[in-house]
């Protein structure tokens, strides 16, 4: 009779557990979206919120640094809804950071992250987890299958991207992938799991691992506001995705580097004969320096390629934090 306590405790803790319903966390960057929020906000609750009864939810917004009026918007929200949480950075520290520190303190049995912009249905957040109910899988990702309303010479080098990065690396890249997808709460531990300071969330989604499941859609053009992607920022994010997923841009200097050692010692024997036999005229200046000329080029571009690995290493080693949170509403 001793232990009746403990099983009246250990039943109410069950009765607890078996009446809560599944928690789902939404992470959501914000960078200058003040005309944005409202209407994300709105959609958010009539679309998912009140249709989604069987599910309690807290949004987590991020306002990664803006210079408008975001986190003004974000506390007011805030006050109106105990659901809503948001974490205000002390500046901008980029897309993958914010998504980084919503993961970090979504308390969700899922985790969705999507974009606030509304380029990312919140119609698909109901079949997500409908999916991930019935289905065996762990994740469920969406992939856009066109890229309509996006300026050409972007998609051609969003295409040449996928192309060069699913030859070069182990992970798999899937062309179209968007960062919105549902995760289940072992995948996100796991993706919590690695440390790395460039975080590159499309590998690092894939590196894990787990059952994904796909959803495809067409590309929505953006609401309001305008994207925060310039040509050279996704230029960037391009380079930062091939150095940390892939290290065979090092290997170009050692195969470049034999090729041309072994046709120079193929030239040297040619040369010594030629001499040999019909004397040393002096010529040749113009492929000297074009020689020259293209091995120093090539030189350098290997050193460059070194360079941003050793830039990364450097970072990674000195342990900076990959955001500093200014305020926030999360205990
Ligand atoms: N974003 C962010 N920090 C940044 C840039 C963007 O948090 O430095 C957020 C932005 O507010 C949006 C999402 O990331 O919610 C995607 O940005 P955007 O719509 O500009 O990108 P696109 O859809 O054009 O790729
Ligand atoms: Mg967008």
């Amino acid at each position: 009779m001793n232990d009746q306590p403990l099983v009246t405790k250990i039943n109410s803790a069950l009765g607890e557990i078996l009446r809560r319903k599944p928690m789902v966390s939404i992470v959501c960057p914000c960078y200058n979206e003040e005309p944005m929020l409202p209407i994300y906000y709105e959609a958010m609750e009539r679309i998912v919120f009140s249709q989604l009864a069987k599910y309690d939810f807290e949004l987590i917004l991020i306002n990664d640094g803006s210079k408008d009026k975001t986190l003004s918007i974000l506390r007011e929200l805030a006050q109106k809804d105990e659901r809503l949480k948001y974490i205000s950075f002390s500046r901008n520290f980029g897309k993958e950071a914010a998504m980084y520190a919503g993961l970090k303190n979504a308390k969700g049995d899922y985790v969705c992250v999507m974009d606030c912009d509304l380029q990312d249905p919140p119609e698909m957040i109901a079949t997500m987890l409908d999916r991930l109910d019935t289905e065996d899988c762990d994740c469920v990702a969406t992939r856009r299958v066109t890229r309509k309303g996006e300026p050409k010479i972007r998609s051609a080098f969003a295409r040449a991207f996928y192309r060069i990065i699913n030859k070069i690396s182990d992970t798999e890249f899937v062309d179209g992938a968007r960062d919105f997808r549902m995760m289940r709460r072992c995948v996100v531990d796991a993706v919590l799991d690695l440390p790395e300071y460039h975080r590159f969330s499309k590998g690092i989604f894939m590196w894990v691992g787990f059952n994904t499941a796909w959803l495809e859609y067409e590309n929505i053009e953006r609401v309001a506001g305008e994207t925060k992607w310039s040509f050279w920022k996704l230029t960037k994010y391009a380079i930062e995705g091939i150095v940390s997923f892939s290290t065979a841009p090092l290997q170009l200097a050692t195969a470049v580097g034999s090729i041309v050692s072994a046709l120079a010692l193929i030239y040297m024997v040619i040369r010594v004969v030629i001499a040999m036999i019909w004397g040393n005229p002096v010529a040749g200046y113009p492929s000297l320096l074009a020689i020259t000329l293209c091995l120093g080029g090539f030189i350098l571009l290997a050193l460059g390629i070194i360079g941003e690995y050793v830039a990364r290493t450097y970072m990674q080693v000195k342990q900076r934090p990959i955001y500093i949170q200014k305020e926030s509403n999360i205990d």
